[in-house]
This record gives structure tokens, C-alpha cells and sequence, in this order.
């Protein structure tokens, strides 16, 4: 084998074995974060320091936090490797339907006539870069058949009615897509794209998304170093 070849090797080799120690690691703060989400489901009377509160605005962030409990997922969180959470996970630490979700912002609300459990408000100035437009989308807000916890005023096929920050969106639920595997109670909420037409891009993929912690005054991207429960102090 050639020097060169041996050099394009290694140079592979180590390319490879940075990305498996680089996904290893983030999976592994991931799963430390997943013990600690479980310790606060069976038992959220232990911590009340653990939780956030709905409503409260951290510092000057623009926006309001959602809704109360633990912020157990942040974004860019791996739940297996090469997943990557587009969003962050707050936990009630009750049963579905009993903590409130409010609109982080003023905006637009729209409901899809097939969503069961998500709405998404349009922001027209992203309060951090005035000349984009941002979506803030809220989910899990039903049972685990799919009955809405969604808030009357915003039935299915709702379409651009406007919500101010606080406004009551629904309540936490559990709804996974499978009633037979429902998700532990708790708001995904995540900040999402415009495709520059005037429309939100696919939630699903985190390059779609934005790290929310500007714009609610917590640390919430897992790469940061963030500390176990972000807490707005
Ligand atoms: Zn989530």
C-alpha cells in the first residue's frame, strides 16, 4: 500500500471513530437525561426544583415558557443513535389532559383537519432575525386514542386565528400514534422554519428547527453543557 493510501486510511479511520465517540457521547447524556425523566414521572413531588413554570418569562427572552413541568429532552437530544430531537420535551409529572399548554408568543394558529394532538402558530418576525418568519409547534396534546385535549376555539382544520402569549392552547397528553405505546405526558414544543414561502418546513428534521434556548432564556441545546433540569433563574 502506498504512503498516500495509508494516509487516506487513517485519516478515515479517524473520521469515523470521532463520529462514533461524538454520537456515543451525546447518546449517552441522552440516556442520563432518560433516568431522570423517569425518576420525575414516578415521583415529580421529590423535585418541584426540577420544574419550570408556564407563563413566566425568563430574563428578557421574547418568548413566555409554554407550560409547567420538567424540561426532560432538549434539542439535538439522541434517543437512539443517529436520531436527533428537533424539539424540547416538558414533562407535568401528571395524568394526560391536566396541565395547561399557552402560546409562547402572539401569532397565527393553525390546526391541520388531521392533526389530533399538534397545532403551530406562525410568528411573523422572529423576534431574533425581524426579517424571518418562524413557527412555533406544539404536540402530544391528546390521549393515547387520540381524543384532543386541544382547546375548543381551535378545532380541526383551524387556520390562521390569532392567539397573544398566554393564550390557552390545550392541555399535556400522551398521544404517541400507537395506543398501545403511548409517550410519558408532556409538551413537545419546538421552533420551525419557514421555507421562505410563507409556509413551515418538515418538523421532523432538526435542520428545519432552531435551538429555542434564545428565545426562551434557557439553556436548552444538549451540546451546551446544559445542566440536568434547565431551570429559568
Ligand atoms: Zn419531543
Amino acid at each position: 500500500m502506498s504512503k498516500y493510501k495509508i494516509f487516506v486510511t487513517l485519516v478515515v479511520c479517524g473520521i469515523l471513530l470521532g463520529l462514533l465517540v461524538s454520537g456515543f457521547l451525546r447518546y449517552r447524556s441522552s440516556i442520563s437525561r432518560g433516568i431522570r425523566v423517569q425518576l420525575w414521572i414516578n415521583h415529580p413531588e421529590q423535585y418541584p426544583e426540577w420544574s419550570i413554570s408556564a407563563k413566566e418569562r425568563c430574563g428578557n427572552a421574547p418568548f413566555i415558557l409554554p407550560t409547567t413541568g420538567y424540561v426532560g429532552y432538549l434539542w439535538d437530544d439522541s434517543f437512539k443513535i443517529g436520531h436527533r430531537h428537533q424539539g424540547i420535551d416538558i414533562f407535568g409529572g401528571t395524568k394526560p389532559g391536566m396541565v395547561p399548554v399557552y402560546s409562547a408568543s402572539d401569532g397565527y394558529l393553525t390546526r391541520q383537519s388531521d392533526w389530533k394532538s399538534s397545532v403551530i402558530i406562525r410568528v411573523p418576525k422572529d423576534p431574533l432575525l425581524p426579517s424571518n418568519q418562524i413557527w412555533l409547534y406544539y404536540t402530544h396534546m391528546a390521549d393515547p386514542d387520540g381524543i384532543s385535549f386541544i382547546a375548543a376555539d381551535f378545532a380541526p382544520g383551524t387556520s390562521e386565528k390569532f392567539v397573544i402569549a398566554g393564550e390557552l392552547l390545550g392541555y399535556q397528553g400522551n398521544y404517541s400514534g400507537d395506543p398501545q405505546n403511548p409517550v410519558g405526558v408532556h409538551l413537545h414544543f419546538s421552533i420551525v422554519k419557514d421555507d421562505g414561502k410563507g409556509k413551515f418546513m418538515n418538523e421532523l428534521k432538526i435542520q428545519n428547527t432552531l435551538d429555542p434556548s434564545p428565545y426562551l432564556g434557557l439553556n436548552l441545546n444538549s451540546h451546551n453543557g446544559s445542566p440536568e433540569s434547565p431551570g429559568c433563574h
